[in-house]
């Protein structure tokens, strides 16, 4: 629930008139009224069609063309005349069913472009060969947490989710391999052992680079703080790679996959990122992460799980079929539509006078 600052501050405590909805692509339930979202022309910022290699036999989930389309057009600046009134009235509507919108409130709609919530935390679902295949589309772990973080633990419990080290979701460092595809080679585990194999694209210069890298992060304390402040106060002056290549003369393809992993983490690149951001991503010692098949959609799943648990109806929650139709029943405190861009959010009239939002 939200604390009673958090909803005055979202204006929950005023009284509502009237808070309605614009049938277009948001309340056909997954219609997509507009037409052409399934893929005609919008000009050259068009979503690439989705290719499945032969022996995947059905996939769900994902950015798919049809997800996108409908952000290509509002990004092309095209308008959405069409809808009509749904008189849907909720007490707070949020875009977006990732981990950050799943939350519990009296009276509340969720509307997300994508098949399956999660957002970034979705899991992707294939059938290779006859075999349901759950993978993570982007947001894999979860971190073991401090103690300050008792109110996270608590909403473990509340969810019945294990999270202690002992856990079967506790993933052993050993357990942990990345596998990368290099120059149409994939090779094995490419962070541990895999970059000085025989199959690395790399020379052993780089590779020696490479080393030295992981030896500096490696060896980092954390104290004294006091001296550890004054130099990350000068490593927020310099760039990451101003730091790998220019401070430490690392050659530039150490960089470059460095980059790949800051990106994913920060969604910025060694060039943006300052040297002390860096530093801190990349040093910290041992910690236990966990992960469910599909990664963090389980957290996800759990959520909704406890929010609307007639879409699972008793099933496993990782593996059990989640019925979609359930997800946005008219029963539900808490609604899930998905397949349902959101174009336009506006105050009818002005802002100061107006007292509801129309969606669209
Ligand atoms: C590659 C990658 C790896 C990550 N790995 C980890 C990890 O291992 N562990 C970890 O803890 N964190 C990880 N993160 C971070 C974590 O995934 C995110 O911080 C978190 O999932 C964000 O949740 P959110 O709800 O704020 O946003 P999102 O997950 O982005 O959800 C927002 C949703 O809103 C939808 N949306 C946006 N605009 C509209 C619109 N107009 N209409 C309808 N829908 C809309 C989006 O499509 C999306 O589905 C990772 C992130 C990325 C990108």
């Amino acid at each position: 629930m939200l604390s009673a600052r958090e909803r005055k501050r979202l204006g929950l405590d005023r009284p509502i008139t009237r808070r309605d909805f614009i049938k277009g692509m948001m309340v056909g339930a997954g219609s997509l009224v507009l037409s052409g979202c399934s893929g005609s022309t919008f000009g050259s910022d068009t979503p690439p069609a989705l290719t499945l290699p032969p022996s995947v036999h059905s996939y769900f989930g994902g950015d798919t063309p049809d997800t996108i389309s409908t952000c290509h057009r509002v990004h092309n600046g095209e308008s959405f005349d069409q809808g009509e009134d749904t008189g849907e009235i909720y007490d707070l509507v949020v875009v977006g069913a990732g981990l950050g919108g799943l939350t519990p409130e009296e009276k509340i709609l969720l509307l997300d472009n994508h098949v399956d919530f999660g957002g970034d935390a979705q899991r992707n679902e294939l059938t290779v060969k006859g075999q349901r295949i759950i993978v993570t589309q982007a947001c894999d772990y979860q971190w073991a947490i401090g103690s300050e973080y008792a109110q996270v633990k608590k909403l473990w419990d509340d969810l019945g989710i294990d999270l202690s080290p002992t856990s079967d979701l506790a993933l052993a460092p050993e357990a942990y391999h990345e596998h990368l595809f290099v120059n149409g080679e994939w090779i094995r585990d490419f962070w541990e052992t895999g970059y000085n194999s025989v199959s690395s694209p790399w020379s052993k210069q780089v590779q020696d680079d490479y080393d030295a890298f992981w030896e500096i992060m490696e060896s980092f304390k954390w104290e004294p703080w006091a001296q550890v402040k004054a130099e990350l106060a000068e490593w927020d002056k310099i760039s990451f790679k101003e730091w790998m290549e220019d401070v430490n003369g690392w050659d530039p393809q150490v960089t470059h996959l460095i980059d790949m992993w800051v990106r994913s983490d920060y969604g910025a690149g060694v060039d943006t990122l300052s040297a002390a951001c860096g530093f801190w991503n990349f040093t910290g010692g041992d910690f236990v992460r966990y992960k469910w098949p599909g990664g963090m959609s389980g957290f996800a799943r759990h959520l909704v799980n406890a929010l609307i648990p007639q879409a699972l109806n008793g099933q496993d929650v990782i593996t059990g079929n989640m019925d979609r139709n359930a997800l946005d029943s008219s029963e539900n405190n808490v609604r899930i539509r998905l397949e349902s861009t959101v174009v336009e959010v506006r105050h009818e009239g002005s802002a100061e006078s107006s007292d509801h939002v129309l969606i669209k």
